[in-house]
């Protein structure tokens, strides 16, 4: 089963995808990881990616879609994927759509992550994830469990992005409605589209989201 979590910048897609990924056993492709990568790594790509990513709009589609082709074929994705963050436009919805399809695959169901604008500015300025193995916290709803440590690793070390300061977000969220809005109408016209609520705690969002995978063939 291949899935698409869409949603607003904070809403949740990131922490969802990670639980899917445990619980599923799917593969998590997320842009917006793979371009932080790039930028970290100083290739040509990061270098055109990252004054874009800091301005909090978006990298131009053809880039976004040479890394997600790049990726579907490799390592163990044979229970299929989560796309997390990508498609952003109907141009890459469109690309996913050819790239699913030359492999057999489609997209079986894509979950619309619903959050006010209000509370994605304060999930975005308290996201904080660990150094070592990228575990996502928040500084009020999702702390960890020992301070200083993380849950999962044990690592000592955290980063905050450099995207996640309330005016970039701004613009990320206009981007978001102007640029990646328009897919709901794509995907509700196949017939793929679930919404859930994202305001609720990240244990009530994992089980909607469980729930509305039913019916999906694995
Ligand atoms: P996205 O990938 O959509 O940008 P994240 O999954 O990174 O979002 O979540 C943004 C921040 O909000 C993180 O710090 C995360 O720990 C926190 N978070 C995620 N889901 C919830 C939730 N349901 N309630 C409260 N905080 C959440
Ligand atoms: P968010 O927490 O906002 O959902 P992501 O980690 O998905 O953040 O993306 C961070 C930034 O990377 C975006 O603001 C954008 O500049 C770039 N990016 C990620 N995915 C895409 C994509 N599919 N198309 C264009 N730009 C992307
Ligand atoms: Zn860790």
């Amino acid at each position: 089963m291949n899935l698409v979590l869409l949603g607003p910048p904070g809403a949740g897609k990131g922490t969802q995808a990670k639980l899917l990924e445990d619980g599923h056993g799917l593969t998590k492709l997320s842009t917006g990881d793979m371009l932080r990568a790039a930028v970290a790594a100083g290739t040509e790509l990061g270098r055109k990616a990252g004054e874009i990513m800091e301005r909090g709009e978006l990298v131009p589609d053809e880039l976004v879609i040479k890394l997600i082709a790049e990726r579907m074929d490799e390592g163990a994705a044979g229970q299929g994927f989560i796309l997390d963050g990508f498609p952003r436009t109907i141009a890459q919805a469109e690309a996913l759509d050819r790239l699913l399809a030359e492999r057999n695959k489609r997209v079986d169901r894509v979950i619309v992550m619903e959050v006010d604008d209000e509370a994605l500015v304060e999930r975005i300025t308290g996201r904080f994830a660990c150094a070592n193995c990228g575990e996502g916290y928040h500084d009020i709803y999702k702390p960890t469990k020992v301070p200083g440590v993380c849950d999962r690793c044990g690592g000592t070390q955290f980063v905050r992005r450099k995207d996640d300061n309330e005016e970039v977000v701004r613009s990320r969220l206009k981007a978001y409605h102007a640029q990646t809005e328009p897919l709901i109408d794509y995907y509700t016209r196949q017939g793929k589209v679930r919404t859930v609520d994202g305001m609720a705690d990240i244990a009530t969002v994992q089980k909607d989201i469980d729930k509305a995978l039913d019916g999906v063939c694995a």
